[in-house]
């Protein structure tokens, strides 16, 4: 604590006002203070040790008078005795020590002595250098006091403060671990969720698909009836494809939390891997889709599905929000044992505050919430998942209305 005050008064701009204390806490602590010493050193003590010393200091004084044969400083034995009471007991019985000193040094020392005289001039006068003195004594235990009253203060304040630090402490434990806990529920809401809507899914898709099947065959001659049928049937099959990667994202991000997902790493060529997620994006969407790679081939040890899984999202993302003829970057480069992905699209980019929240789970831009694009927010969080798994960091850049670019970068085999 000393050195962290001694720091404070070394740079006056960052000096702590202490609180003017009210004087009800004032006596509050100067009682506390009082009570913590020891019963000899009790105000009420110190008056009568006051009346002992000064007893003390003038016998004192005959003393040395009798023995010496010139003896200068009859006052020198009182100022003691004022000194040593205001260093033990405080300021009031040392204004008391003066008190009666001064009549002391009156009546004894100052000629003519055995009468008072503090009430004339001349007494006065004479008096005066020892009164001050006295006075000035006592000033300065007043000052120690209050100094002394402040560090109590201070202290007692610090201790309150670290309490309340504890108590607060203990309720953000208790908090986290509620979070904790909702947070498990929900993992497993999901998981069990997803479970159980995968079937009825996969099996109403199934049956739309086996009709729709049927229905091609006999292509030709439809009723307008059977014709409503298929295109019904083909919404269904739409919708419910739609449902099932909905579900197998659920699936997907819960067995990843929860650390059920294994990585399966074996060597891969990162070249091949982008060129195969491509010709798939390609196929799927009609898109113009470049890749721009440093060298043909850059090793990786990675779990090869799931590192496609990575830039199928990217790029599936890169051809969902940007327009329809512009086309998507992919870039491969390798430096400093690092591989490098980069994919870029002409969208309208992402603004700098929702950047940070991107890669969150379930998280949607507002554009995207209030656009017709599909989505339940999870890729990039499954994307990250993967990648910060493999050691490796994922990033976007982006600028509103010219773009965006995500980063992957994954160390090199
Ligand atoms: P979603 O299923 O919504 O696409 P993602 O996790 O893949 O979920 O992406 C999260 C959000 O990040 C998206 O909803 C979208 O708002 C924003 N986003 C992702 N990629 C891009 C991109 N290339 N351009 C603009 N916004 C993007």
């Amino acid at each position: 604590m000393a050195t962290a005050l001694k720091r404070k008064h070394t740079t006056p701009e960052q000096k702590v006002k202490l609180a003017p204390m009210s004087f009800q806490k004032a006596a509050v602590l100067r009682r506390q203070y009082n009570e913590e010493k020891p019963w000899w050193r009790r105000a009420a003590m110190g008056f009568l040790f006051s009346i002992l010393f000064v007893a003390a200091a003038v016998l004192g004084t005959f003393l040395l008078r009798s023995i010496l044969p010139t003896f200068r400083f009859p006052s020198a034995f009182l100022l003691m005795a004022v000194l040593f009471v205001s260093l033990i007991w405080g300021v009031a019985p040392s204004l008391l020590a003066v008190l009666i000193s001064t009549l002391a040094l009156d009546y004894y020392a100052i000629p003519p002595t055995g009468v008072i005289k503090v009430y004339t001039l001349d007494g006065l006068l004479q008096l005066i250098p020892f009164v001050v003195s006295g006075f000035v004594i006592a000033l300065i235990t007043a000052q120690r006091e209050s100094a002394r009253m402040r560090i109590l203060g201070a202290e007692q304040e610090l201790q309150e403060r670290a309490e309340d630090l504890e108590q607060a402490n203990l309720h953000l434990e208790e908090t986290n671990q509620q979070l904790k806990e909702a947070n498990q529920l929900k993992d497993r809401f999901i998981s069990i969720a997803s479970h159980e809507l995968k079937t009825p899914i996969t099996t109403i898709r199934g049956q739309a698909q086996l009709v729709l099947r049927r229905l091609s065959k006999q292509n030709g001659n439809l009723s307008p009836e059977m014709m409503t049928m298929r295109s019904t049937l083909e919404k269904i099959n739409d919708q419910t494809g739609r449902l099932t990667s909905l579900v197998d994202e659920l699936l997907e991000i819960s067995s990843l939390r929860s650390g059920k997902a294994e990585l399966r790493k074996k060597e891969c060529d990162l070249v091949e891997i982008c060129r195969g997620v491509i010709e798939d994006q390609q196929m799927l969407s009609n898109r113009d889709i470049r890749l721009t790679v440093a060298s043909d081939k850059v090793m990786l040890l990675v779990d090869c599905d799931r590192i496609a899984q990575v830039i199928v999202n990217l790029v599936s993302n890169a051809i969902k929000y940007s327009p329809e003829r512009s086309p998507v970057e992919v870039e491969i480069n390798s430096q400093q044992g690092n591989a490098l992905i980069q994919v870029r699209d002409h969208g309208k980019g992402i603004d700098k505050d929702q950047q940070k929240h991107i890669f969150e789970t379930f998280y949607r831009t507002p554009d995207a919430q209030s656009s017709a694009k599909f989505g339940l927010g999870l890729g990039l969080a499954i994307s990250k998942d993967i990648v910060e798994r493999h050691g490796g960091r994922i990033w976007c850049e982006s600028q509103v209305g010219k773009g965006s670019t995500f980063f992957v970068e994954l160390p090199l085999k």
